[in-house]
């Protein structure tokens, strides 16, 4: 354990008594003898109070089940997510399309989240195959690290533009499609929290759509694509911000879902949206 200097020194640096003892049990956790703790402990939290996410600095974190490795490569998962991801299993639970075995697929993976976590958590109730896709194939790299702990059953990584990237006999198959695409507005760049300048742009920022609505063109074109690729029943779960949840809404209605519904997060905002398919 540190001593109470050191650990008051890195809470002083860092401005968090919490981050500090997370610093200071990463550093005890991967130090290997003769490296010094306390010099690794002050350089981690002076990177910390320089501005760079404490999550990329202790290289993991956890999503529901999981303990994922985060990298500079991918979005950090974030709790909001969380709840798109216990939406989308609501949905499917209440349904149960693919009877048997269901195909997930998880558009614009990152570090594997969404994903591997509904692989995990559905291992027990169906054979399952989820697709992990994204057009970075340095985020792909991560979530192949992280697909790896679950083992390689039942997981395919493909790299490439959001529907391009999947296997055409995957089309009229697919139970459960979910994804949490970049949609920050690129006007809302300059008020953002300066943490966020260290996540890849193209896993934040979007364009706005043809018709206005700030940073909701992903969102649009991955509503719009969907259908062809969803079995009978299937279930399309997307997160969003907040002030794009009315337009998904109309356009998912307006494009053939049905049962179309508003995911909400735990501080109470419309953040997401989910349907099926006829
Ligand atoms: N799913 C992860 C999560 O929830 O933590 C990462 C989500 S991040 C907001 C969006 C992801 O979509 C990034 O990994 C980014 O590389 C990927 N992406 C952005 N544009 C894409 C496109 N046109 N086609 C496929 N993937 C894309
Ligand atoms: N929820 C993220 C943020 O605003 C945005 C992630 C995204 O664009 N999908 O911090």
């Amino acid at each position: 354990m540190a001593d109470g200097t050191l650990r008051s020194e890195v809470t002083k640096t860092v401005g968090s008594a919490q981050e500090a003892l997370w610093i200071l049990e990463h550093v005890e956790s991967h130090a290997r003898s003769g490296e010094d703790v306390a010099d690794e402990a002050r350089a981690l939290a002076s990177r910390r109070a320089a501005g760079e996410p404490l999550q990329y600095l202790l290289g993991s974190w956890p999503f529901r089940t999981l303990e994922l490795s985060v990298t500079p490569s991918a979005l950090i998962p974030r709790p909001e997510t969380e709840q798109v991801v216990e939406a989308a299993l609501r949905r499917w639970r209440s349904t149960r399309p693919g009877d048997g075995h269901a195909i997930v697929v998880d558009l614009g993976t990152g570090t594997g989240a969404i994903g591997l976590s509904l692989l995990a958590e559905l291992a027990d109730e169906t054979e399952i195959t989820v697709w992990l896709t994204d057009r970075s194939p340095d985020a792909l790299e991560l979530a192949r690290v992280n697909a790896g702990r679950l083992g390689a059953e039942g997981i395919e990584i493909r790299q490439g533009e959001w529907f391009a990237a999947l296997d055409g006999p995957l089309a009229g198959s697919v139970h459960l499609m979910i994804s949490n695409p970049p949609y920050v507005a690129e006007r809302d760049r300059a008020g953002l929290d300066p943490v966020l300048s260290h996540e890849p742009d193209e896993a934040l920022f979007s364009a706005d759509s043809a018709d206005g609505v700030p940073g909701f063109s992903d969102v649009e074109t991955l509503i719009r694509g969907a259908l062809p690729w969803l079995a009978p029943g299937g279930v399309l779960a997307i997160e969003m911000a907040e002030n794009q949840v009315e337009a998904a809404r109309g356009l998912a209605t307006s494009s053939g879902f049905v049962n179309v519904e508003t995911i909400i997060d735990l501080a109470g905002k419309p953040r997401g949206v989910v349907g099926e398919a006829p």
